[in-house]
């Protein structure tokens, strides 16, 4: 495919997406600028992120580490106008790595991985935004990831203790199989508790290529959208 095709199809596929963001807003009595479209471009080539940064997007989302830098790399100069979000799993190991390249990491769901990650945000002189990212699993504890509802008001103070760290919201992928209405509902709940205790973190980061309209019903003002822009992934083992 060449570059003209490609930047055709993602040109189209974005203006599908901000289409059903407007739409869903209009539904919902919601004012469609309050909702940011953040692009999940893992596992796709740092070339599809120039193209969209051609097409005016500025937001990018990656979930592995090592896949991240080696796309900030090859886009150079470009990268620094971008806004970078990790949303992967985060292992306390790597926190000193992302916070290299990482503007805002939407996965921190317990408290070592806010401590590493502070730590080497101060040591780089810089904030990184964090959100907390909830689990919205019936029976959660499995490693998919995420804090319980019960314990992200105790997290987020912790956070807001640490320097080098600012907290900006919640995060949740809604359970699959599972009704994302129910799933969207109770994180706004949880939101509501942190906001409660912390003002500034308004951001609730929720939906995807499947199911951002539930999202958007239920106060989100960030959705996560790959596929339905990027096209389908390469299945990895
Ligand atoms: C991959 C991913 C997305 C994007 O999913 P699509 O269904 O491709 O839109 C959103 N959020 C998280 C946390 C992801 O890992």
């Amino acid at each position: 495919m060449t570059d003209e095709t490609r930047l055709e199809t993602l040109r189209t596929r974005l203006a599908d997406v901000r289409a059903r963001i407007d739409a869903a807003c209009m539904a919902a009595n919601r004012d469609p600028r309050a909702v940011d479209l953040l692009v999940v471009t893992k596992t796709f080539p740092a070339t599809d992120i120039a193209l969209l940064a051609t097409l005016g997007v500025r937001e990018v989302a990656e979930s592995r580490d090592q896949e991240a830098r080696a796309k900030v790399d090859a886009l150079g100069a470009l990268a620094v106008h971008l806004r970078w979000h990790m949303i992967g799993q985060l292992q306390r190991n790597k926190a000193k790595s992302v916070a290299g390249w990482a503007d805002i990491v939407e996965s921190v769901d317990r408290l070592p991985v806010a401590e590493a990650l502070a730590q080497a945000a101060a040591a780089r002189s810089r904030t990184v935004d964090v959100l907390i990212q909830v689990n919205l699993d019936a029976l959660p504890a499995e490693d998919r990831g995420g804090c319980r509802p019960a314990d992200v008001e105790a997290l987020g103070r912790a956070i807001e203790d640490l320097p080098g760290l600012r907290l900006a919201g919640v995060m949740a992928v809604a359970p699959w199989p599972g009704d994302p209405d129910e799933a969207f509902l109770r994180l706004a709940h949880v939101h509501e508790r942190l906001l409660a205790i912390a003002p500034e973190a308004t951001l609730r980061s929720a939906g995807m290529s499947g199911d951002l309209e539930a999202a958007i019903r239920h106060g989100a003002t960030q959705v996560r959208v790959g596929s339905a822009i990027l096209g389908d992934r390469p299945v990895i083992g």
